[in-house]
């Protein structure tokens, strides 16, 4: 099945069923396709043609949506972009794409694109008044175009979008996903579900749209003619304003947005959550304590999702059935992210690549129908990563008899001290349970005795409030293995987060690695 088949389906069988929904604005399942055709006519016009890559730069909104559609009518690839990216970050996606055209939606980007792609081959557009030289209107570019019918070009298995990686450990890698990624993670995801959506229900996208974790529930939506309601951004207070009147059922949260809506929503226990039946969080570790202050706020069934960019979103899921089985007097398995899904296999291997039995932590290796095609441009990383099918997570983990995956920590991030070796992640839980600590990161530190050392960066609960290494030391000692304590402690008021919420490593390591 191809992605803008299954709209144009939707365009054909209920045109006039809601599609999207951003403000005020509307679009129905036939005015997609319309516009998605007029765009696509407007591409290949101006010589876009199969493989190109067309860049969309914003926060969320329709265009976004219209665009990905469109470039799929053609083959044509959209890329969308992560706009918090500094100047020479976006110019180094804009030149790894080879973008050849670039719709900026939000004034705000304007400055930082221009500056990005200065000197590059871009045809630009914008939805903006005052338009820089030689940039193109884009409201009245594609309501000229032409409605003619196009003919596809794209067989299921070719590139139908690219995203790049959230970059948590190194430069950002271009991920290309076929049509059959993104239809197989969907169809995974409803084949997990309690409470699928369906037809007439509405869903909610506020995670950016560069990421896989707001792409993968946008076109499993639109795949099942579920209506999306888009917000431009995260806005914990939206969230819940939106929960309430579009009666939502599920979403999908990252737990940093849980987080925030707890702590930012004004009486946040006493809002309207009654029509939610599933929360669907993932892309990141949840705390034990949030996920049952949530539990208990929200009153709904809870799943967690496992996956990455690469793998066009889950490959695990930790069920609403595992979650009341784990409530019901198995906790341990609240540390799991569950089971392969239907489209999933997951296996352990050495470092040599040799499969390990239960019980024995290694590398998780995944082969699923959702396996990205490869990284744009760079085959020898594609080469690297996917073996025989088999593609390598980075992460480290293992799975129990009943086949419960558990991760420890990702690979990069593994210390190794005095020949032990170390996962921050299971000290970084440690010291989350000191009274006066709210937030923390671990990493490894040069060292003349034991090659690496440990280093904690402490957000205390009172801003500037002085740190105790002395307890923290003592508190470590309670838990854990001697090796595994940091021995050096650093006060932070926040710690460096990409979009998804995920700790950047790098930056706090790069001071201390020459
Ligand atoms: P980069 O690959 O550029 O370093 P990234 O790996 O953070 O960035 P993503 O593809 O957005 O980019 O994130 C996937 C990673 O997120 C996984 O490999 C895993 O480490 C982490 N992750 C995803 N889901 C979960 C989860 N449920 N629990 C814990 N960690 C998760
Ligand atoms: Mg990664």
């Amino acid at each position: 099945m191809r992605i803008d088949k299954t709209v144009q389906y939707h365009a054909a069988q209920r045109p006039d069923s809601l599609a999207l929904v951003q403000d005020d604005l509307q679009l129905t399942y036939g005015e997609l396709d319309q516009r998605a055709i007029k765009v696509a006519n407007g591409l290949s016009a101006i010589g876009m043609v199969k493989n190109d890559r067309v860049v969309i730069v914003g926060e969320n909104s329709i265009e976004h949506v219209v665009l990905i559609l469109a470039a799929a009518k053609i083959g044509a690839v959209a890329v969308t972009l992560n706009y918090r990216l500094a100047v020479p970050e976006m110019r180094f996606v804009l030149e790894d794409a080879q973008a050849k055209v670039v719709l900026t939606t939000d004034q705000i980007f304007v400055e930082t694109v221009v500056s990005a792609s200065e000197g590059l081959p871009i045809q630009h557009f914008s939805v903006i008044d005052e338009l820089p030289d030689q940039w193109l209107p884009w409201t009245l570019w594609w309501q000229q175009q032409s409605l003619d019918t196009i003919e596809p070009v794209s067989e299921i298995d070719d590139a139908f979008l690219q995203l790049y990686t959230s970059g948590t450990t190194g430069k950002p890698k271009g991920v290309v996903l076929s049509h059959r990624n993104i239809v197989d993670v969907g169809m995974s995801g409803i084949i997990a579900a309690e409470n699928r959506p369906s037809i007439g229900d509405t869903e909610l996208i506020m995670a950016p749209l560069f990421h896989i974790g707001a792409i993968a529930p946008l076109f499993y939506s639109l795949l099942i003619a579920v209506t999306v309601v888009i917000h431009r951004n995260f806005n914990p207070l939206a969230v819940v304003d939106t929960i309430e009147n579009y009666r939502l059922k599920s979403l999908f949260m990252v737990p940093a947005m849980i987080q925030a809506i707890i702590s930012a929503v004004p009486n946040v226990r006493e809002r309207d959550y009654s029509s939610l039946k599933r929360i669907n969080y993932g892309a990141s570790p949840i705390g034990e304590g949030l996920l049952k202050d949530a539990l208990e706020i929200f009153n709904c069934d809870f799943q967690q999702s496992y996956g990455m960019t690469e793998t066009a979103g889950a490959i695990c899921q930790l069920t609403v059935a595992d979650h009341k089985r784990a409530l019901n007097g198995r906790l341990d398995l609240l540390k799991s992210c569950g089971r392969p899904n239907a489209a999933s296999e997951v296996k352990v291997v050495d470092d040599s690549g040799h499969p390990l039995p239960a019980n024995e932590l290694g590398e998780l290796m995944v082969k699923s129908s959702t396996v990205m095609i490869g990284y744009w441009n760079q085959p020898e990383q594609t080469a690297q990563a996917i073996n025989a099918g088999w593609l390598y997570t980075g992460d480290i983990g293992y799975y129990d008899e009943e086949g419960y995956v558990f991760l420890k920590d990702r690979k990069k991030d593994m210390v190794i001290t005095g020949g032990e070796n170390v996962y921050p992640n299971e000290v970084e839980r440690v010291l989350l349970q000191h009274p006066v600590v709210s937030d923390v990161a671990v990493i490894g530190v040069p060292d003349e005795k034991y090659g690496e050392s440990l280093l904690a960066f402490i957000v205390p609960n009172a801003e500037g409030a002085p740190i105790d290494e002395l307890s923290l030391i003592e508190f470590c000692r309670e838990h854990l293995a001697g090796y595994k304590i940091p021995r050096q402690y650093v006060a932070l008021d926040t710690l460096p987060r990409n979009p998804s919420g995920k700790v950047l490593k790098t930056v706090l390591r790069e001071p201390y690695w020459p």
